[in-house]
């Protein structure tokens, strides 16, 4: 039987870690090795309020268990005192899982500047704040796994979420982006969109649901990421009551119009059933491969094509 993985001499940074998924994803990396910041601002799900209970009951249970980890009280918003706290316990920092979260669901016709700014500032702010603040360490050492948290909502869109969509989506924009900047120091950056049950989904999904997705369910494919063996960056995945599949993007094959002249909106029109047939459909998965299509055509209009 081949020897377990583990996170030995590891140092991670778990954001929302005391509650939920975060929870789980501290308390799995913890067993298996790593040293672990908790962080946790102990609020409630809305965003209001703050107690250091949370992140202390995490911390508790870790070391209960035999494991190392220390708490921090800081929103994800001042990143830095996250990544000090990891600095001050245990000397540098490897791992970041941006898990913090609030929802504030509201529809669009009547959300708030507060309801917009705040889910902003803690899932797409809070998630660039602290691996922005972690990420000179990595690269100086060479090595790095950062996990961002996106949400099927953000995917594929949700009612009454608007906020929270966009924070989401904005979120797996930055982690493309990380992804590419990190990739020559070896800093791996990829994303789930999980589904699990948690004071954030429990007025959502009905009981029967919520008892059949545990965050346990989730944590091992988040730790499977962040290992030294998974080589994998700037993946999406979503994960749920036993399920993991990734995600790409698609594009159809298009119609190249005639170059000499912009084509008419009537043409357009004429074309819209081959625009939009994903027959044999494309996997762009990078800017350099999405903008070749495009430039092919522009090549065949100086050619006079
Ligand atoms: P949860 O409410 O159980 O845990 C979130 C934790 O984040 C809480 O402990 C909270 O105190 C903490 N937190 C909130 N704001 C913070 C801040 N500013 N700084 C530090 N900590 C803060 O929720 P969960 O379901 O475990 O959610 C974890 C993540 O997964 C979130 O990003 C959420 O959007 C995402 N997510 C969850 C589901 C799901 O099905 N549970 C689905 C899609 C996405």
């Amino acid at each position: 039987m081949s020897q377990e993985l583990r996170f030995d001499g590891r140092v991670a940074i778990v954001t929302g870690a005391g509650n939920g998924l975060g929870r789980q994803h501290a308390l799995l990396l913890a067993s298996r090795g790593a040293k672990v910041v908790v962080n946790d601002l102990g609020g409630g799900r809305h965003g209001d309020g703050k107690s250091s209970a949370a992140a202390d009951a995490v911390v508790e249970e870790i070391r209960a268990a035999g494991g190392e980890a220390v708490a921090n009280y800081d929103s994800v918003e001042n990143g830095a005192a996250i990544v000090q706290t990891a600095l001050d316990a245990f000397g540098t920092v490897d791992i970041v899982i941006n898990n913090a979260g609030i929802l504030r669901d509201v529809s669009f016709q009547k959300m708030t500047q507060d309801d917009w700014d705040l889910v902003y500032r803690v899932h797409l702010k809070g998630s660039m704040s602290v691996s922005h603040a972690a990420w000179p360490i990595m690269r100086e050492k060479g090595y790095g796994r950062i996990i961002m948290t996106t949400s099927a909502a953000g995917i594929y869109g949700n009612f009454g979420q608007a906020n929270y969509c966009a924070a989401k989506l904005g979120i797996l924009g930055l982690a493309h982006c990380l992804a590419e900047e990190g990739r020559s120091k070896n800093i791996l950056v990829n994303t789930i969109a999980p589904l699990a049950a948690s004071r954030l989904t429990e007025t959502i999904l009905p009981p029967e649901m919520l008892a059949l997705l545990k965050p346990e369910y989730v944590s091992p494919l988040v730790a499977w990421l962040c290992h030294e063996d998974c080589e994998d960056t700037k993946g999406l995945f979503e994960v749920g009551a036993g399920y993991i599949g990734k995600l790409r993007w698609e594009r159809t094959q298009g119609h190249s119009f005639n170059t000499s002249r912009a084509m008419t909106m009537d043409e357009i029109a004429g074309k819209w059933s081959k625009i939009t047939d994903f027959t044999d459909s494309e996997h762009p998965s990078t800017t350099n491969e999405s903008f070749g299509t495009i430039l092919a055509n522009l090549n065949k209009k100086s050619l006079g094509g």
